[in-house]
């Protein structure tokens, strides 16, 4: 599970950061609306923690940008205490859920749970690329009727590029999203992954899997299937 907090004071989002790293999130931060929601937009998170008051544009405009554009993962907002106004405007541009400052960590963990709980079983779980076919409840993968065995790691790699499908991904988006570390994009980890699960998934010569010489990798249907 991937968590976005948008929230500028950093000692709040390094508070609601541990939390959820404890608890077995990834967790990626951002301190400032634009940049939250240009990270949103990716569509990789399975829940927003969205500060209303931001520099720049303020927590309602990032909402209302995503709402926009389509994006409706679930965002949990942060108001100010006793703030009935903020809330209710919140909830009308499309928060799932609000939790006014300051806040237990326990009531923000749980409200998230519930949040993602709902999502997931109104929309569908499932990521296809032709036949093949990933679970993204039950954490399996498929081609046609055939199980794939993947290990956690490589799970999350044909995640992000099936979330990502048609789209050309880089090394460096790579890097950041599955292994968290944006900085290591030269290492050939990467590429050694890819191989493995190019020998899982194309078992049968059928290519998914394609390398954009110098840029990165993306993820389609194989010839015919198209
Ligand atoms: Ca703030």
């Amino acid at each position: 599970m991937r968590i976005l907090v948008i929230e500028d004071e950093e000692k709040v989002a390094n508070f609601i950061r541990r939390g959820l790293e404890e608890e077995h999130y990834t967790v990626d931060v951002t301190h400032d609306g634009k940049t939250g929601i240009d990270m949103a937009l990716k569509g990789i998170y399975d829940a927003i923690v969205l500060d209303l008051m931001l520099p720049g544009k303020d927590g309602f405009e990032v909402l209302q940008e995503l709402r926009a554009a389509d994006n409706d993962t679930p965002v949990l907002i942060l108001t100010a205490r006793g703030s009935t106004k903020d809330r209710v405007r919140g909830l009308d541009l499309g928060a799932d859920d609000y939790l006014p400052k300051p806040f237990h960590f326990e009531e923000l963990a749980a409200r998230l749970r519930s949040i993602i709980r709902r999502s997931s079983v109104q929309k569908s779980s499932k990521l296809v690329v032709g036949d093949l076919v990933l679970d993204t409840t039950a954490h399996l993968a498929w081609r046609g009727d055939k199980e794939i065995e993947l290990t956690a790691r490589e799970y999350e790699l044909l995640e992000f590029l099936m979330r990502n499908k048609h789209r050309v991904v880089s090394r460096t988006m790579i890097m950041q999203h599955v292994w968290n570390d944006p900085y290591n994009a030269m290492s050939n980890v990467v590429d050694v992954y890819i191989k493995r699960l190019r020998s899982k998934i194309e078992f049968d010569g059928k290519r998914f899997i394609h390398s954009i010489r110098g840029i990165g990798y993306r993820i389609k249907e194989p010839n015919g299937d198209e």
